[in-house]
């Protein structure tokens, strides 16, 4: 019949279980991405062929659609997959599963009592990833690569709620390239963004996977310390200083070297809100602008 034939064609997978949850029905779609030909998993249980499967929310779905014939949807965003399937080679980087929305739904014949549920899956991934990457380069900063100052808002609202919940050391470097205006002036804008890719490549390295470091603006960088106190902010923002100072920059065989100034505060109980600790710092780096630059210097409020 062509229906028979369309149930092969379409480009998604389906499948009919029995009232046991027996595979009744596999269609071509699933016999490729599941390697598993129809005939060696007809009648079995689909439990037995996908052991993931059997997990309380699947099966309380399926119960609700075979006892009341509801219909069931499994969000990607939620479910990411039911069936452990490998997705397309190009995208393979980005998820290890075929990222999968699916239905579920009831099916009866007229004048027969048994019931059999249909899943269909739909192959996302390729969507799945889309998003991924819009939501990265929302999160980041497009010269440098490194988090930008969206993502460090966000995260010193949730760090700051979570330091405080459980008292504990919470700390903030912010640092700022000194003479940055000469470089642009005297070698070109084109030398800025290295020195600008490359200082963030250097402080990267520096500090923990923990550690938030993001271009907060122009030559300006934050950074965020989970439980560190200032004791320890301090020796980290020195090492920063140091491991910029020390290095030499080469842009088109021209030698430049450079400094930073960094200003640190530690999260306090009089602090109403996140903003007032990223001030702090900015506070006690300014101060470090002012008395001289190429040094580190602590908030007063401590
Ligand atoms: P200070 O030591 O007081 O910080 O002096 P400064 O020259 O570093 O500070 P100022 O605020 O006067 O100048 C900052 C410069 O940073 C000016 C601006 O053109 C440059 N800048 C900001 N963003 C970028 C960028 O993305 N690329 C480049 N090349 N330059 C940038
Ligand atoms: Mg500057
Ligand atoms: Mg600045």
């Amino acid at each position: 019949m062509i229906v028979d034939q369309l149930f092969d064609l379409v480009d998604i997978g389906i499948v009919i279980l029995d009232n046991d949850l027996k595979i009744y029905k596999w269609n071509r779609w699933m016999e490729i991405h599941s390697g598993k030909p129809a005939e060696t998993v007809t009648g079995h249980p689909i439990f037995e062929i996908f052991p993931d499967l059997n997990n309380p929310a699947f099966l309380r779905s399926v119960k609700y659609v075979m006892n009341f014939g509801n219909f069931y949807f499994f969000s990607q965003k939620l479910h990411h997959y039911l069936f452990p399937f490998k997705p397309a080679s190009s995208l393979a980087a980005n998820f290890e599963y075929m990222q999968q929305s699916c239905n579920m739904g009831r099916l009866t014949e007229n004048g027969n009592s048994d019931r059999y549920v249909y899943i269909t899956v739909h192959d996302v991934t390729e969507v799945a990833v889309y998003e991924k990457t819009l939501l990265e380069m929302n999160m980041k900063d497009g010269l440098t690569g490194i988090h930008n100052r969206r993502y460090l808002e966000n995260q010193l609202i949730s760090e700051f709620k979570r330091h405080r919940r459980a008292q504990k050391t919470f700390s903030t470097i912010m640092l700022d390239i000194d003479f940055f205006k000469n470089v642009n002036d005297t070698y070109g804008h084109q030398c800025g963004d290295f020195i600008l890719k490359s200082i963030a490549f250097s402080i990267t390295s520096a500090i923990r996977s923990t550690d938030v470091f993001a271009r907060y603006g122009g030559e300006e960088f934050a950074c965020l310390l989970p439980e560190t106190d200032m004791g320890g902010a301090l020796y980290l923002a020195e090492q920063f200083r140091k491991k910029v100072e020390k290095e030499v920059y080469y842009f088109k065989d021209t030698r430049i070297e450079i400094t930073i100034s960094l200003g640190v505060a530690e999260l306090s109980n009089d602090m109403e809100s996140p903003e007032m600790l990223l001030k702090k710092a900015d506070d006690a780096l300014y101060e470090a602008k002012r008395t001289g630059r190429n040094k580190v210097v602590a908030s007063q409020s401590q």
